[in-house]
């Protein structure tokens, strides 16, 4: 039996008269650019993740960016971020005319921690990106003690729970994507920024909107980012459901735990307090790509997403040349992403397992 890696259709089927429903209802009222829907969708977002504030931009990295920039990040700063993580989290930086600085990750949870975030930090250091990497979390309010404020990059942890509430509401100001994979996923691009603070929402808001309050004059160089009125009607069907197929992709963390994955890979450790809802099941194993190929032959969909840590990206070259970033280098040559959806069922990760069991025998 074939298990694909993700499964994003399964769980929209039921939901496809509603969905249609009301694409036809935004089609027919007309609004498509910050209509009603946007403004509700903003509203439930920010207070299912218990945060005040919620601002629709179009895509998880411009809300990185436009959230650099509403905490006043600009040339001459320096922003800390970890090297494993997908590209756009440090992307996001030099826009804003800062430089990413990269920091090391913890092996076991694939995030950053306060001790490799302040092996890093200077006197240049404005802001740190957390990255809530594959639907864990990152210690958003330790690294905030360090003095320094956060933007929870929370693109993959749409649906975990933590110890200090959800991810969207731990720090300062956090991000989300919508893209069509993550684990709340529109039908095309879209992000959100939440924070708790006024300001900062007010800020967030105008530089959405080409860096203007009023929309007549214009008192910044901003940006024209803004989740679709479509997106946010498909997402307002969506976020109900989240919970569901959050507790799906928990879930089958335990199928898989519960078929004896642990006794051949090292399986991904939730950050103390965290229940995540599994973006990317991430394994880790000494020989990672002669495991892939194995999955490959038997019809088991992996991937190695993060082979290249950022700071060794061409694009990123000059910057991460001096980076000293063991665990980082460890993890990037051995992790490997296997099947993980809200739909996966025992079944299906009792024939993982069989496959990496398979695997560990012949080698
Ligand atoms: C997907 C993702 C982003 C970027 O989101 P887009 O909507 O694709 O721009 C940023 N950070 C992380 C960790 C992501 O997984």
């Amino acid at each position: 039996m074939a298990v694909p890696l993700f499964d994003t259709s399964t769980p929209l089927a039921a939901l496809r008269p509603r969905l249609l429903e009301v694409m036809q209802e935004v089609v027919e009222d007309g609004r498509y650019i910050l209509g009603p829907n946007v403004s509700a969708f903003e509203q439930e977002f920010a207070a299912y993740c218990g945060a005040g504030h919620g601002i629709g931009v179009g895509n998880g990295t411009d809300a990185l960016t436009i959230a650099l920039r509403a905490l006043g990040v600009g040339p001459g700063d320096e922003v800390v971020v970890p090297s494993f993580t997908f590209y756009a989290s440090a992307e996001a930086i030099p826009p804003t005319g800062a430089t990413p600085v990269f920091c090391d990750v913890d092996p076991d949870t694939f995030c950053v921690t306060p001790e490799t975030v302040k092996a890093v930090m200077t006197p240049r250091t404005k802001a740190v990106i957390a990255v809530d990497l594959f639907g864990n979390v990152a210690p958003v309010r330790e690294i905030e003690a360090l003095g320094v404020p956060v933007v929870e990059d929370a693109a993959q942890a749409a649906g975990t729970t933590y110890v200090h509430g959800r991810p969207g509401g731990l720090g300062t100001i956090a991000t989300f994507s919508f893209f069509p994979s993550k684990n709340l996923g529109g039908f095309g691009d879209g992000g959100m920024i939440t924070t708790n603070d006024a300001e900062i929402a007010d800020r967030v808001r105008m530089l959405r909107f080409h860096g203007s309050y009023d929309k007549v004059t214009y008192q910044h160089v901003g940006y024209n980012s803004r989740l679709d009125e479509l997106q946010a009607a498909i997402l307002r069907v969506l976020l109900p459901q989240l919970d569901g197929w959050a507790d799906g992709r928990r879930a089958a963390g335990r199928h898989y735990a519960e078929a004896g994955l642990g006794e051949l890979v090292t399986l991904p450790q939730p950050s103390p307090g965290a229940d995540p809802a599994w973006h990317l099941y991430v394994v880790r194993h000494e020989r990672a790509d002669d495991l892939a190929g194995a999955l490959e032959a038997r019809g088991i969909g992996q991937k190695a997403y993060y082979r290249v840590p950022i700071h060794r990206q061409p694009a990123m070259a000059g910057l991460g040349a001096g980076a000293d970033l063991p665990a980082t280098e460890e993890v990037a040559r051995t992790h490997l992403a296997i099947p993980m959806s809200a739909v996966l069922d025992a079944d299906q990760a009792a024939e993982v397992v069989a496959a990496v069991r398979g695997f560990a025998a012949g080698a």
